[in-house]
């Protein structure tokens, strides 16, 4: 049986036999297919516990298992011109002695990168986006480079690529700016189990980036993040649609306790940046009278320390490039204002 998806990891070619383990019986058809070469006999000598390779290439020989199928070497997945692009990065220079790229900044995180493509060290790519980030807007081959190694690993089966890529076309960064493709490869990375894919596809919906804005079909990508890993995000994304009544009816008493929750996990996690979102809106809640009809204590003064942790964050945020952030910082200091001149009239 030769198997359509199956594709040499060595050297891409499509022309893979299927390996037959044991003393199969020899039938018409079993002996068409091993004149045909469709299937090899494995013999059957099987090692406990190692997984035996499934497939054998007619091409160059290699032996491999249907998960490393789904792997291809950078040989089998690139072009010869990608591969020798890469590696002339990988080198920094070329064989006349001239630098590939002048700048010596831009030629190490250029090597940095072409390095972790075509060694498959997929984690530190992923982390490469955050490193060198910066470049992305002004270097056409780390950008390229960047793009091209994050959808290899994300087809090689690594979900921090998936995620990493699918936010560089929602973002326009360092590729056009492309809502389609950032769907795609969110999907890819919920497929791979990432939990900021699968709440990244709930801004799509919610904002409807790819067709109608769908709250329901947003509310369930947060849920699915927050049951799988609790995560704050989702879990403050989950308090806006209730507090909005996105679903029907606005639900402040449960978007409150879910503010709060998210607030308490991303603080037990020490992370700023969701801790500062779910911040500003719990003191949006506790800093007025009026919400002790949801179940909010009043409490000026926690809302006043709130909203300086939300200022800590968010000035995190801007100083890392989202700049869109400013206006809810401005609304995060007249909140501190506020609640100054409420603890004022305590006080007095
Ligand atoms: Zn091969």
């Amino acid at each position: 049986m030769s198997d359509d998806k199956a594709k040499c990891p060595a050297c891409g070619s499509a022309d893979v036999a299927s390996i037959l383990y044991g003393y199969p019986a020899l039938t018409d058809e079993l002996k068409r297919q091993i004149d045909a070469g469709e299937v090899v006999l494995g013999g059957c000598c099987i090692t406990p516990g190692k997984e035996m390779p499934s497939f054998e290439c007619r091409e160059c020989g290699a032996k491999f298992t249907r998960a490393e199928a789904g792997k291809p070497s950078p040989r089998a997945y690139f072009s010869e011109g990608d591969l020798a692009w890469l590696h002339r990065l990988a080198d920094c220079g070329t064989s006349d002695g001239k630098p590939f790229i002048d700048d010596v900044e831009e030629a190490g995180a250029c090597a940095d990168v072409a390095r972790a493509v075509l060694f498959r060290n997929f984690g530190s790519l992923a982390a490469g986006v955050q490193k060198h980030g910066r470049l992305l807007g002004c270097s056409r081959a780390f950008a390229k480079a960047l793009t091209m190694g994050l959808e290899y690993g994300a087809v090689c089966g690594n979900g921090p690529c998936a995620t990493e890529l699918g936010a560089l076309y929602y973002n326009g960064e360092g590729v056009g700016q492309d809502y389609a493709a950032a769907q795609k490869w969110y999907e890819r990375g919920e497929e791979l189990g990432e939990i900021q894919s699968i709440i990244n596809l709930g801004y799509i919906y919610e904002y409807g980036r790819n067709g109608e804005r769908d709250q329901r079909k947003a509310y369930l990508q947060y849920a699915k993040a927050a049951a799988l890993d609790n995560a704050p995000e989702a879990i403050y994304k989950m308090g806006d649609i209730h507090s909005r009544g996105r679903l029907g009816g606005s639900d402040k008493a449960l978007a409150y306790r879910l503010y709060e929750r998210s607030l308490s996990v991303a603080q037990q996690r020490g992370d700023l940046a969701n801790a500062s979102q779910a911040a500003l809106r719990v003191a949006g809640f506790i800093g007025d009278e009026e919400n002790t009809r949801y179940g909010a204590p009043y409490d000026p003064f926690r809302a006043l320390e709130l909203y300086q942790l939300a200022e800590r964050g968010l000035r995190l945020d801007i100083a890392n490039g989202l700049t869109y952030y400013r206006k809810r910082l401005a609304e995060v200091l007249k909140g501190q204002e506020s609640m100054r001149g409420k603890l004022t009239f305590f006080l007095r």
